[in-house]
């Protein structure tokens, strides 16, 4: 799904009108003077349309106030700066887990945007393909990138430490037990699951978990289809 013409979030065409006209980013919501226009109202600021994956998932989740991960995490997923499979999927679980944490958690006196540019520094360090080279597939990781920050782990940590390995231990084998190959979407959804059935439990925090049905099946050529939990129609 890769717009290289109309909007690079729907694939509509876009309009040019005589404009310009404030628009609002839908990554970044910086207001802009413009004269593009996407039918569906989709519009991407010239800064994020040239950003890296990470920054934009950087960007969109610091300035996001959802505490629905999931959800934000498909806004993300949809960007054609996403790849179908790659290493930005190890960034992607932790930040969307931390901003709608945080969103949730006002008073927890958490710096969002410190904390969204720690996890990056340690998501990049997880390379492309861990799963099928170290036995760890990095959404996973991301949990456990995720839980490590707002606990405030180190090596020294105790209960710190002993969440942070739980929680990439519990989405690990979530997602060992579906077997590959690998999908990122896939893999990322169960890992956000895992952690807000983990949050739930422990910390007594219920983020909005809903239904959730993958839009790109089409775009995967290693789909298991009717095998994936969130293949639509899938038993
Ligand atoms: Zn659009
Ligand atoms: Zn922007």
């Amino acid at each position: 799904m890769s717009y290289s013409e109309g909007c690079i979030i729907c694939g509509k065409e876009l309009v040019y009108t005589q404009g310009p006209d404030l628009k609002q980013c839908y990554y970044c919501r910086r207001e802009i003077q413009s004269n593009v226009n996407c039918p569906e109202g989709h519009f991407i600021c010239d800064s994020c349309h040239a950003s890296s994956a990470f920054d934009l998932i950087e960007v969109y989740c610091s300035h996001s106030d959802s505490t629905n991960a999931i959800d934000m995490a498909v806004h993300l997923m949809k960007s054609n700066k996403i790849s179908m499979h790659g290493p930005e999927h190890h960034y992607l679980v932790p930040a969307v887990l931390l901003a709608a944490f945080i969103n949730l958690n006002k008073d927890g006196n958490y710096n969002k945007s410190g904390t969204l540019r720690v996890a990056k520094l340690r998501a990049e360090k997880v390379l492309g393909g861990f799963c099928g080279t170290h036995g760890s597939c990095g959404a996973a990781i991301g949990t456990g990138i995720f839980m490590s920050i707002i606990t405030g782990s180190t090596p020294l940590a105790k209960k710190e430490w002993q969440l942070s390995n739980a929680l990439t231990a519990k989405s690990l084998l979530a997602i060992a037990e579906k077997g590959g190959p690998r999908c990122c979407k896939r893999d990322s959804f169960i890992a956000i699951s895992e952690t807000l059935v983990f949050l739930s439990k422990h910390f007594d925090m219920d983020l909005p978990v809903g239904e959730i049905q993958c839009v790109f099946s089409n775009r995967n050529k290693q789909c298991k289809f009717e095998y994936c939990n969130y293949f639509p129609g899938s038993k």
